[in-house]
């Protein structure tokens, strides 16, 4: 598809504690993330799509304390709720790396701490700050909401210790310089100047270790210092090159980190400080490449307020793919969903969206489209005739809209990208209206002319529909899937010249998407 030079690509998402079972703003991220990996495999790039749990938090340590169990079962437990997640959402990552289980983790974190070190950049230091222990994070006083920490609305705690530290006061105009360029790029713009005014407000060099002793010796020991633990975010930050082997210089951290243009984080608004500033000053320090792009996206609110495992108002989105299917809350997070801005959470919207673009506009496109080639043409998609003036713009639209899509995804707006193929389903199923297929069938018993535009329409359809198919593969991959089985064709579709092969039929019509019965009230 599109003209694009084949390249590489490769994608993480954040990886998230695993205290809890998954909340909905972490299906949103792994779906966006899914989307954006299986776009650029459709478009030829050499992809990895990295996911993972962060095990070594103190959270999961209260977690297990609360639960009475120990910590490395809780998270093994807990674990398996996101990678169900990741089934029922149809997530197609190459690797997921567990901070406490896999060893090139603990080896590679292990290697950028002693480079870090080396470089200078680490002294011991007595410290008491406010700790936040569901960001693991230290808060000034000035950035408290009323004494509270800012995402979880949690008084912080006083924290008194003598600690590691890294210089990230060193990397400041460094820095400032990479992502005011767009070398390191923030996306969206809004998030860039975010970073900026937090760079431009001065670094402090910040703890990047704890006692042991409070982390209950759960933790990446520091190397060569057997009282201290990494600081989590230390550990897990350095995933995105660790689960690559980092620690032994593998080939696919030189095939996806070292040697490739698009080394992508996607990641929520609430880490970007750690992305966006700690993460490329440690790699700085370590004299390893940076990641070239951080996309950010929103969260989703409950009546306004964030939604947060410790805030207790999240949606279960496992329950959500029960209820109503992979595809359609894939396409909530996708197409009714501002890609990097906050949205309410709405199950009302959800089902109104399900019924007006999934079942109406794109289910019925099919559902009439095969019925009418199998009723008037047993299941034979026609020759087209050479192309009336009726026909060429749909096909034109059909054409061109993986040059839309493609555009759109670039600039990761997959709403946009969403649009783009429901216009040209709706410019589909006018096209029905417009040529009234149903009277050219019964015109064609004794009208050549009409036997001949009827085959040009159903073919015109057949081939809108395996584009708009093709275009959704990377949103709705199981949609698409079935899509293409209905025409009767298969992968072969994907390829960018392509004719119907002869003596295909199409399937017997199938709705793809049942009406819902509207169970909630807008
Ligand atoms: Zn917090």
């Amino acid at each position: 598809m599109g003209t694009r030079a084949m390249s590489k690509f490769y994608i993480t998402t954040a990886i998230p504690y695993v205290n809890a079972a998954p909340h909905v703003g972490f299906g949103l991220e792994a779906v966006q993330v899914d989307a954006l990996a299986r776009y650029h495999r459709q478009i030829g790039d050499d992809t990895f799509f990295l996911t993972g749990s962060d095990d070594n938090s103190i959270t999961n340590v209260r977690a297990a304390e609360r639960e009475g169990m120990p910590v490395a079962e809780l998270v093994a437990r807990n674990t398996q709720g996101f990678l169900e997640l990741h089934r029922r959402l149809d997530i197609g990552y190459d690797k997921f790396i567990r901070t406490s289980v896999d060893a090139i983790h603990a080896q590679g974190a292990a290697r950028l701490w002693t480079a870090v070190a080396v470089a200078g950049d680490l002294y011991r230091k007595d410290f008491h700050g406010l700790y936040c222990p569901s960001c693991e994070l230290f808060y000034d006083e000035n950035e408290l909401v009323d004494g509270l920490c800012p995402e979880h609305l949690t008084a912080p705690e006083p924290v008194q210790e003598n600690n590691w530290f890294f210089r990230l006061s060193k990397y400041q105009d460094q820095l400032d310089d990479l992502i005011s360029s767009d070398q390191y790029r923030v996306i969206p713009g809004t998030r860039k100047n975010e970073v900026l005014s937090f760079i431009r407000s001065g670094l402090q060099d910040f703890s990047v270790s704890r006692s042991t002793e409070r982390a209950r010796g759960w933790g990446i020991p520091v190397p060569e210092d057997p009282t201290q633990v990494m600081y989590v975010w230390f550990d897990a930050l350095s995933n995105y090159i660790t689960a690559l082997d980092y620690a032994h210089d593998g080939e696919l951290y030189q095939r996806y980190w070292v040697d490739n243009p698009a080394r992508v984080h996607g990641v929520g608004k609430g880490i970007i400080r750690f992305h966006a500033v700690y993460w490329p000053a440690m790699l700085l320090s370590a004299r390893v490449p940076l990641p070239t792009t951080l996309f950010v996206h929103g969260y989703y609110t409950v009546d306004g307020r964030k939604m947060s495992k410790s805030l207790g108002n999240t949606v279960n989105p496992v329950a959500m793919v029960d209820k109503y299917g992979t595809e359609a809350v894939r396409y909530y997070f996708l197409g009714a969903t501002s890609p990097t801005g906050d949205g309410d959470f709405s199950i009302a919207e959800l089902e109104a969206r399900y019924n007006a673009d999934l079942a109406n506009d794109l289910g019925n496109l099919v559902n009439r489209s095969v019925t009418m080639i199998q009723r008037y043409r047993e299941g034979r998609v026609p020759n087209a005739p050479a192309p009336a003036d009726e026909d060429a713009a749909l096909q034109s639209a059909g054409a061109t809209l993986a040059d839309r899509v493609g555009a759109a995804m670039d600039g990761f707006d997959f709403q946009l990208a969403i649009s783009e193929i429901w216009a040209v389903i709706g410019s589909a199923n006018r096209y029905i209206e417009t040529q009234a297929p149903w009277k050219l069938a019964k015109a064609e018993v004794d009208d050549e002319n009409s036997r001949s535009r009827l085959d040009s329409v159903l073919a015109t359809l057949a081939q809108t529909l395996r584009l708009v198919a093709v275009n959704l593969q990377p949103f709705l991959p199981g949609a698409a899937a079935e899509i293409l089985d209905q025409l009767g064709v298969g992968d072969d579709a994907f390829r960018p010249s392509w004719t119907w092969p002869v003596g295909v039929l199409v399937s017997e019509p199938k709705p793809i998407f049942p009406r819902l019965e509207r169970t909630v009230t807008a």
